[in-house]
């Protein structure tokens, strides 16, 4: 799989953050072969951050998007949407957005059916609580999760996964190397169950306090193809620094 270094700024970034962007398009600049770099923002700065990064090798995303392709969803933004504010890719199914709006498996795959769609690239979020681990069932219930948030009939050139333990997400406290090592294995295992082998093609980022002191690490570990990175993503110089260790 290539590698894909993603941001995530999740409810941050004002106008006067795009300079940000500036900076982050012409540090990828260009593109390193098999490299890719990504930087998901606010709805409300797509189009500015698109523009900022069209003549660049990043690409701009959105953080979620609704299933539908228009109607009567006050606040909701589709999938189509975004495509026509600039965006190549969409995360979907954040643990953010399974908390705090209750969507299921089931909405997210049809989120990433509907990214597939308007023809951008959905990055579908996996992760297990802290009791979830404790408890011995991590890789049983993120597994599940992943089988259940895939849309059907899609191709593995087209999508990315994305592991991101729910306690290391915002806390510092990243999984260890041996953690991510087991977790990556089994779900390149399960994609395996479903796409043969080209789930081989199908990147499986790493999120949870990922900066640039630990991303070396964990981009060295086998199955993990990149970064999916909130806090460190928001300066342009920590998000280049794991760039550059990728
Ligand atoms: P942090 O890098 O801030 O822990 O966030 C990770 C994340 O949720 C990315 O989607």
């Amino acid at each position: 799989a290539r590698t894909l270094i993603a941001g995530n700024w999740k409810m941050n970034g004002l106008r006067s953050s795009l300079v940000e962007i500036v900076a982050i398009a012409g540090g990828v600049t260009p593109a390193r072969e098999n490299v890719e770099a990504l930087i998901c923002v606010p709805a409300t700065l797509l189009m500015q951050a698109a523009d900022q990064a069209r003549e660049s090798d990043l690409k701009i995303g959105g953080e979620t998007c609704h299933a539908n392709e228009s109607g009567a969803h006050t606040g909701d933004v589709s999938a189509e949407m975004l495509a026509d504010a600039g965006a190549s890719y969409v995360i979907v199914g954040h643990s953010e957005r399974r908390a705090d709006h209750g969507e299921t498996s089931e909405v997210v795959a049809a989120q990433a059916a509907a990214a597939l769609r308007a023809g951008i690239t959905p990055i579908i979020c996996v992760g297990e609580t802290a009791a979830e681990r404790d408890s011995g069932k991590a890789i049983e219930v993120v597994t599940s999760m992943l089988r259940e948030s895939l849309p059907t009939g899609a191709g593995a050139d087209s999508l990315v996964i994305a592991y991101e333990p729910v306690w290391a997400i915002g806390t510092g406290n990243v999984a260890t190397v041996e953690a991510v090592d087991e977790m990556h294995n089994a779900l390149r295992e399960s994609l395996s169950d479903v796409f043969g082998a080209d789930a081989d093609l199908i990147p499986i980022l790493y999120g949870g306090s990922m900066k640039p002191g630990n991303a070396a690490d964990l981009l060295a570990v086998k199955n993990v193809n990149g970064g999916l990175i909130g806090g460190a993503s928001l300066k342009a110089a920590d998000f280049l620094a794991i760039y550059a260790a990728a």
